[in-house]
């Protein structure tokens, strides 16, 4: 038998730094996980000694996660917003950079007459319902549609709404090129569309280029061709006040307002920055 000390020591043999990762912290949240058990009970019980088994798999996991595995497959879960989320391969983890997108919405709503209202709002791309189910929970007032191409993202963002009991967001599979929506209209569309260069997606990080959904990242040749979609679809189901608010890469923000002011829909366009200084979100206001 090991003691839990032990383990995160060899653990860190075997999960080497490199630019995506925290060796120590990647450990010692493997082993919170197969323990069932947060990260202050392994700091005070470093002498208690683990099972054959639980050390077996513990060590399979530090290997794999050296492999640049994510580490969110195999805990399944990521915090976003302060909501925790249910992930598995095939699904895209919920970034921080999000978070930005996320509190863009949820100010707008609660600082004009949006907050008073019944409130339509279409997440196209949602993947785990991340950005779905957070502003459900955070604006009571809305209705959330959470739509997907993938049957592995709806099923995801489902497990994700019930596991949050959110009565106000349905699931909706479908494909933004060729969808027709409905009579049903929109205040406000959200989405972290794919926007990665199909060329460059080889030079991202391992553990997204090798393990994370080309199908949540690749944007095409030039990384913007969901936001033309986009800008399109949201001009045939908006209601007479909307907002449209995108998430983008870092160096992408112009573009995508060269695409939303060319499509003369808006009267306002916005760009926000996240918490690392680079533009992150593009909104426009009708
Ligand atoms: N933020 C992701 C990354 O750069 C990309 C996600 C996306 O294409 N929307 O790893």
């Amino acid at each position: 038998m090991v003691t839990i000390e032990k383990l995160l020591k060899d653990g860190i043999e075997i999960v080497k730094e490199r630019d995506y990762n925290n060796p120590f912290l990647d450990v010692q949240l493997i082993l919170c996980h197969l323990l069932s058990k947060d990260r202050v009970y392994l700091h005070l019980n470093r002498k208690e000694e683990v099972e054959e088994k639980t050390a077996e798999r513990f060590y399979e996991m530090a290997e794999k996660r050296n492999q640049g595995y994510p580490l969110q497959y195999m805990t399944n879960s990521q915090e976003f917003m302060g909501i925790d989320f249910y992930v598995q391969e095939g699904i895209l983890v919920p970034r921080p950079d999000t978070e930005t997108l996320v509190e863009k919405v949820i100010k707008i709503v609660n600082t004009t007459e949006m907050k008073d209202r019944y409130l339509r709002i279409l997440d196209i791309g949602t993947g785990s319902g991340a950005i779905a189910v957070s502003l459900a929970y955070y604006l009571k007032n809305a209705c959330v549609t959470a739509m997907d191409i993938s049957k592995e993202a709806i099923e995801t963002a489902a497990v994700n709404i019930e596991k949050n009991n959110m009565k106000n967001v349905t699931t909706l599979e479908g494909d933004i090129f060729t969808h027709a929506f409905s009579d049903e209209k929109f205040d406000i569309v959200v989405s972290n569309p794919p926007y990665i260069k199909k060329e460059t997606i080889g030079e991202l990080p391992l553990e997204v280029s090798v393990y994370e959904p080309k199908l949540a990242l690749d944007g095409g040749e030039d990384g913007l061709e969901y936001y033309r979609q986009i800008v399109k679809v949201f001009g045939e189901i908006h209601t007479k006040t909307a907002v449209l608010a995108v998430e983008t890469g870092h160096d992408q923000a112009l573009d995508v307002n060269e695409i939303f002011s060319k499509s003369g829909l808006f009267r306002k366009i916005e760009t926000d920055k996240d918490l690392g200084g680079n533009d992150r979100v593009v909104t426009g206001f009708l």
